[in-house]
Order: structure tokens, then C-alpha cells, then sequence
């Protein structure tokens, strides 16, 4: 395949509301796949890249990197995929694949940093664009396989949102016997419930009103606590082992170390705009640890995907037509989401 043109959704400029245009897919290079994207998630922080909350972002910008789609070509050196394989891309297509992350395997803390699936520059120098766009050019390496049995579409959330959610749990052993606590019950908390539930550990979800409480419980929570009752702070403290912070929004995380039992830890994957302070005591008295954790590398992506594959988790989706992408950010900024929008690429 030489260079295609291929139709996508893209924001022209800073906060922008997206619409329908047509980007560049580069020709497929010897290791590369060309695949047919069916459905692409929608991450808050889409939104945040779009609106360059992170800093300069460069536009046109396709959002999307909870991609699943279907393989439809591949270059002649390719031995891990076929045409009619079903894949998925998550949030870096690339990294040095040299650092020692790299070669562990954890090329999402690559040191020269990751080339992202989007708002990023590849190695040929181009802009990247990501899933909101009917077909993606992506190196073997970099794409991962979507088990039979897992629907393409609640898939796609996983590749970021799953996999977000799934590392921290696996790398801090959570099992049976471990309490955990899920702090915030959206795109990323459901499925850190789901899958947490699944490894066997005793759930909790900690939201700030009881209003989702039906659902927590549905998804796998065991108990579920409004964070606005001050009581909830007095009952639960040194309860848990691992505590996964989910929320962007600014806590007191003085107050949630008060929840963690001696060895524990509170990692964040929710990313605040503003400094949140901690007071050494909070972690001292009881050796307690305040860590954070950034999706997953391939390898751990894989493991999570054939994970929720074997126990029938996906993501709870809703599924909309292109053209209801603006929409869509409005009601993810509302919180208005149960719990992970997911666009039907057919419809771009
Ligand atoms: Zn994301
Ligand atoms: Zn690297």
C-alpha cells in the first residue's frame, strides 16, 4: 500500500469542536499493519489534548486511542498478525525500543519517551493521528491481539481505560485476601472495579454520593462508600491494601492514606491539574506508600486483554455515530457517561 488518504474526525484548532475532514496513513512500511478500524473509544483525556490542557498539541488533531478494528493488509515482514486478525492499538505506537523499559518490556516509561497514537510525532517525522478515522498504519510490534469472544467494541475501552487500571492492580499483587479500594466510579473506575473483582480481591468502590451505588455492586463492588459523609473516613481507616485513585479532580489525599493499612499504597492514575498536598506523617507512622502508574507496556496489554477475555469483561459502552462526538465530550465533561463513549468508525 503507498501513502492513503482516509476520512476521520479532527479538531482544526485549540478547543475546537472536531468535524469530518481527511488525513494522511503512510505507506506500509515492512513491519507495519494496516488495520480497519471498527470502534474507537473516547478518554477524557482526549478532550484535555484536544483543549492543549497539557500543553502545545498539533492540529489537526484525531483523538482516539482505544482502537479495535480488524487487519486488512500487511507488509512483507510481518509474522504476529494476518489479514482478518482482530487488533487493537492503544496509546503509543512506537518508543526507542533500546532503554532498558523498553526492553523490559514497559515501553510506556520509555526514556526517550513513547511516540503516542496521537498529538505525537512518529519517526518519520509526521504528525500522529489516532482512532477517530476509518483506517490506522501501525508497526506489528506496537498493536495488540483482540481475543475471540471479546466484542470489538466494549474492547476498545480496555486499551486504555482497562489497561490503565489493570497495571497498577497487577503490579501491586492485588488477589484474593487483598482489599481494594476504587476511588471514583467512571470511565477508568469500572473498570478497575471489574477487573479488580475478577482477580479476587474484596471491592470497594469510594465515590463521592451513593448515587451509582447500584451500579458499583452490579460491576463487582462488595461495598460502597459516599466520600462526602466524613463517617466514611472514621469507619474505613487502615482498611485497605491498595487504594486506586481514578479521579482528575483535586482530593485530600491526606485523608484517603488514612484509609490504607500498614504497607499500603495509594497510586494515582487520575491526573489533577493542580499540586495535591501530603503531609509526611500521613506516610511515616505506618510505612505507608503514595505511588502513580501510566497505562501498560505491550506485553502487560496483551496479558490484560486475554484477562478480561477469559472472564467475560468488557467495558460498559455506549455506542454513537460520528457525528455525535461534540455531544458526547459535553457529556463526558458532565460526567454523563455509564460509563465509556465509543464512536462506530463506520459512521465517519
Ligand atoms: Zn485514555
Ligand atoms: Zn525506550
Amino acid at each position: 500500500m503507498t501513502q492513503t488518504t482516509v476520512a476521520a474526525y479532527a479538531s482544526p484548532a485549540p478547543s475546537a469542536p472536531l468535524e469530518r475532514t481527511t488525513i494522511p496513513r503512510r505507506a506500509l512500511g515492512e513491519h507495519d499493519i494496516l488495520i480497519d478500524i471498527k470502534f474507537a473509544g473516547i478518554c477524557h483525556s482526549d478532550i484535555h489534548q484536544v483543549n492543549a490542557d497539557w500543553g502545545v498539541g498539533t492540529y489537526p488533531m484525531v483523538p482516539g486511542h482505544e482502537i479495535a478494528g480488524v487487519v486488512a493488509e500487511v507488509g512483507t515482514g510481518v509474522t504476529k498478525y494476518a489479514v482478518g486478525d482482530r487488533v487493537g492499538v492503544g496509546c503509543f505506537v512506537d518508543s526507542c525500543r533500546e532503554c532498558d523499559n523498553c526492553r523490559a518490556g514497559q515501553e510506556q516509561y520509555c526514556t526517550s519517551g513513547m511516540i503516542g497514537t496521537y498529538n505525537s510525532q512518529g519517526k518519520d517525522g509526521r504528525p500522529t493521528y489516532g482512532g477517530y478515522s476509518t483506517h490506522i498504519v501501525v508497526d506489528e510490534n506496537y498493536a495488540l491481539r483482540i481475543p475471540e469472544g471479546l466484542g470489538l467494541d466494549v474492547a476498545a475501552p480496555l486499551l486504555c481505560a482497562g489497561i490503565t487500571t489493570y497495571s497498577p492492580l497487577a503490579h501491586w499483587q492485588v488477589g484474593p485476601g487483598k482489599k481494594v479500594a476504587i476511588v471514583g466510579l467512571g470511565g477508568l473506575g469500572h473498570m478497575g472495579v471489574k477487573i479488580a473483582h475478577a482477580l479476587g480481591a474484596e471491592v470497594t468502590v469510594l465515590s463521592q454520593t451513593l448515587n451509582k451505588r447500584e451500579d458499583g455492586l452490579r460491576l463487582g463492588a462488595d461495598h460502597y462508600f459516599a466520600t462526602s459523609d466524613p463517617a466514611t473516613f472514621e469507619q474505613l481507616a487502615g482498611t485497605f491494601d491498595l487504594i486506586v485513585n481514578t479521579v482528575s479532580a483535586d482530593l485530600d489525599l491526606n485523608a484517603y492514606l488514612g484509609l490504607l493499612r500498614t504497607d499500603g499504597t495509594l497510586v494515582q492514575v487520575g491526573a489533577p491539574e493542580q499540586p495535591m498536598p501530603v503531609s509526611p506523617f500521613a506516610l511515616i507512622g505506618q510505612r505507608k506508600s503514595l505511588a502513580g502508574s501510566m497505562i501498560g507496556g505491550i506485553r502487560e496489554t496483551q496479558e490484560m486483554l486475554d484477562f478480561c477475555a477469559e472472564h467475560g469483561i468488557g467495558a460498559d459502552i455506549e455506542v454513537i455515530e460520528a457525528t455525535a462526538i461534540n455531544e458526547a465530550y459535553a457529556r463526558v465533561l458532565k460526567s454523563d457517561v455509564r460509563y465509556r463513549f465509543v464512536i462506530d468508525v463506520a459512521t465517519i
